[in-house]
């Protein structure tokens, strides 16, 4: 059973090439920026208190976000595996899912880090911002401002997956299909 973790900056790919992994592993995709904008679009009061944050391009709550992802691995003992995609973004999430994933009777198979450099990664946001409606993709302060706070609050929980012995750098500069074959050669030993 695999339970994968694919982690990177924004921009990095992640949403793009974790609909690559879901196919190929045949894994169930959690997405919590995902899961975060449904709740915003039904306005729901998690997604109402959620979008001032995502709006300015902090991180939601570790509760919020801890919360969304357990009410997710209710039925986990009988579901297939998992790819976590934008979650864990603090060392405190990280904590939280090794527990989650002992009460499930799993535990996480592998972190993949897509390595992405800075001006690559504004270069994509901004463009993906012309489509994506994504408020948080528009502007380069916001974009400057989620680029430090992953430096600061996120980027910590490599060496949290690295304590495991369960890192894994990838490369995320290149074609989708160069990336998602990089990414499938990894899983594919786990
Ligand atoms: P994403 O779609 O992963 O880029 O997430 C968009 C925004 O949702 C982020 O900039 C955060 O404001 C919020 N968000 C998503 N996942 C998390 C998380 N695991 N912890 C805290 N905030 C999150």
């Amino acid at each position: 059973m695999l339970n994968i973790i694919l982690f990177g900056p924004p921009g990095a790919g992640k949403g793009t090439q974790a609909e690559f992994l879901v196919e190929r592993f045949n894994l169930l995709h959690l997405s919590t920026g995902d899961l975060l904008r449904s709740q915003i679009e039904a306005q729901t009061p998690l997604g109402i208190e959620a979008k001032k944050f995502i709006d300015r391009g902090e991180l939601v709550s570790d509760e919020l976000v801890i919360g969304m992802i357990e009410g997710k691995l209710k039925k986990c003992k009988t579901q297939k595996g998992f790819i976590f995609d934008g979650f864990p973004r603090t060392v405190a999430q990280a904590e939280a899912l090794d527990k989650l994933m002992v009460r499930c009777g799993k535990k996480i198979s592998g972190f993949l880090a897509l390595e992405v450099g800075n001006a690559v990664l504004i270069e994509r946001l901004l463009e993906r911002g012309k489509t994506s409606g994504r408020s948080d993709d528009a502007d380069v302060s916001i974009i400057e401002n989620r680029i430090e706070v992953y430096n600061v609050k996120t980027a910590p929980v490599m060496n949290y997956y690295k304590a495991q012995n369960k890192f894994f750098g990838i490369d995320g500069v290149g074609s989708i299909a160069e990336i998602a074959e990089r990414l499938a050669n990894v899983v594919s030993a786990f």
